[in-house]
């Protein structure tokens, strides 16, 4: 199975898409974990992206596609695929479609979490993650339930994302607006997006998910 989880940042993917692999052995290809590696390990993508991501706007179409098409063509053919951010214009759809024909792969459903703006500002706001295992917390949300000290790892080094502030999220949210929103009723005459309530509590997300997909 092939999705695309799709919704502003912050609306929860990143989340649902780890829950996904955990159940389904699926495999979450995240174009914003790909270029924070690629930032981390100071490749020629990643000084190329390092400013753009920290204004909050979006890389070019060309890199991101690249990096999906690589990823697909070193994953087994029978393990599904979790777009996670990507695509997010309407080149990058227009390229999925011809990285998934190549890889004999087609897309099953364009999951879309619905969420209220203003409440992701303070959910992107607050989030940081724990730097050993990746679980993600909140400053007001979800604290560890010891402080300081990682509940599933117990690891005690913790990060935050550059571009989780407030001036950031405003920008990547207008993007989302401005070039991403408008690829739905691309998908949406194909008959295959799906709405989920992003803001409901994140085991009824992933209920929800796990329902769009069993009616495949
Ligand atoms: P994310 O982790 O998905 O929120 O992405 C973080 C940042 O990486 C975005 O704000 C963009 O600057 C960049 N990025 C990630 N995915 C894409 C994409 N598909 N197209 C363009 N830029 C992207």
């Amino acid at each position: 199975m092939n999705i695309i989880l799709l919704g502003p940042p912050g609306a929860g993917k990143g989340t649902q898409a780890g829950l996904l692999v955990e159940h389904h052995g699926m495999r979450q290809l995240s174009t914003g974990d790909m270029l924070r590696a690629a930032v981390k390990a100071q490749t020629p993508v990643g000084l190329e992206a390092k400013a753009v991501m920290e204004r909050g706007e979006l890389v070019s179409d060309a890199i991101v596609s690249a990096l999906i098409d690589d990823e697909l063509a070193a994953m087994g053919a029978d393990v599904g695929a979790i777009f996670d951010g990507y695509p997010r214009t309407e080149a990058q759809a227009m390229s999925l479609d011809a990285i998934l024909a190549k890889h004999d792969r087609a897309l099953d459903f364009v999951i879309e979490l619905m969420v209220d703006e203003e409440a992701l500002v303070d959910r992107v706001e607050g989030r940081y993650t724990c730097a050993s295992c990746g679980e993600g917390y909140h400053d007001r949300h979800k604290q560890p339930a010891v402080d300081g000290v990682c509940d599933k790892c117990g690891g005690t080094e913790f990060k935050r994302r550059p571009d989780d502030n407030a001036e950031t999220v405003r920008t990547r949210m207008a993007e989302y607006r401005a070039k991403t929103a408008p690829i739905l009723p691309f998908y949406e005459a194909r008959g295959i997006v799906q709405r989920v309530d992003g803001m409901a509590p994140i085991e009824d997300v992933t209920a929800a998910i796990e329902k769009v997909l069993a009616s495949a």
